[in-house]
């Protein structure tokens, strides 16, 4: 039964036959820690750091106070991985003191890695505390950026966390079509991508995330998201670096043994999903999983590449 199979679902996430696919959580803060360790996440895969910024949208936190935060949970995950974003904002999420209020397409507009770039003290200051506040600990922190559309972008990201003296691997968000295109030229300055698959398929298919009558497009079974997924990942794989996906996407489990066929190395989700996608990917072989994403881009549909690898997995 479902029950029985999700109280044996502990430990690392991996296929059948043993292929390593590390299940982290999404957290917003310090809060969601408890939930992500209970259900056992190998890390963090993604740490929206939009939340420390929420309470006060006139001014960004102070140092002290985002050291204190970003401690609390890189020590809740020793010798384990936690990934941090840095600061998101704009479109969806706007902060007063960052986000431009005069543009006509805030998603098209100065918004994540972009309004950071324009405000280089924010992420200065944003990358200090990260730097602070891992000193000594023994995990693995890794820093992305959301939103980077090109290798320059990478570059001026990577330029920062340098200079910030940030002992870190440094990543990039493949949220823009444009990212997935030149994934390999993106690697040169950076060291792994995480698939933001709900801005992806925003942008992919121009259909606003907030617009409830386009969401037939952002529906992440959409062969075209796939393509752009495997493009991704074969390209991290090209160049020997890793490519996680941290978007609703990996939430799915059925669509977790999909993108794991497609050469993903990492699924980060909210945390109530780890047991069903950790239960789900452990049913299979990475081979089957790799024939279910075949047959889910061989699709025409969102809903026939569902069917399509659900038929592969079923032995249909
Ligand atoms: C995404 O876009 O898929 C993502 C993970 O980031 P957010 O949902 O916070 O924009
Ligand atoms: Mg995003």
């Amino acid at each position: 039964t479902r029950k029985a199979a999700l109280a044996a679902s502990t430990g690392p996430g991996a296929t059948s036959d043993g292929h390593k696919v590390p299940l982290l959580a999404n957290i917003g803060g310090p809060a969601d820690v408890p939930a992500a360790v209970e259900a056992g996440a190998e890390g963090v895969g993604l740490f929206r750091t939009e939340f420390l910024f929420l309470d006060d949208s006139t001014k960004a936190p102070t140092e002290e106070k985002q050291v204190e935060a970003y401690r609390k949970v890189l020590e809740a995950f020793p010798e384990g991985r936690v990934v941090v974003r840095v600061l998101d904002a704009g479109a969806d999420k706007p902060l007063d003191f960052l986000t431009p209020t005069d543009e006509p397409n805030p998603a098209l507009g100065v918004r994540g890695l972009r309004s950071l770039l324009e405000h280089p003290e924010v992420l200065r200051t944003q990358l200090t505390a990260l730097a602070k506040a891992v000193e000594g600990l023994p995990v693995y922190l890794e820093v992305m950026a959301p939103m980077v559309a090109d290798r320059a972008d990478a570059k001026a990201f990577a330029d920062a966390c340098r200079e910030a003296g940030l002992q870190a691997k440094f990543g990039a968000m493949v949220e823009i079509p444009s990212a997935a295109l030149r994934a390999r030229s993106i690697l040169q300055e950076v060291e792994f991508l995480s698939l933001g698959t709900n801005d992806l398929a925003q942008y992919t298919f121009a259909a606003d995330r907030q617009v409830g009558a386009v969401s037939r497009l952002q529906d992440p079974w959409q062969p075209a998201l796939l393509d752009l997924v495997a493009l991704s990942a074969e390209s991290a794989k090209a160049e020997g670096k890793s490519c996680g996906v941290c978007g609703e996407a990996a939430s799915d489990p059925l669509l977790a043994c999909v993108l794991t066929g497609l050469g993903v190395t990492s699924l980060s989700m909210g945390a109530a999903s780890i047991p069903y996608v950790r239960a789900t990917l452990g049913k299979y072989t990475l081979a089957q999983c790799e024939r279910a994403a075949a047959a889910a881009r061989a699709a025409d549909s969102a809903e026939e590449a569902r069917k399509a690898a659900q038929a592969v997995l079923s032995g249909e």
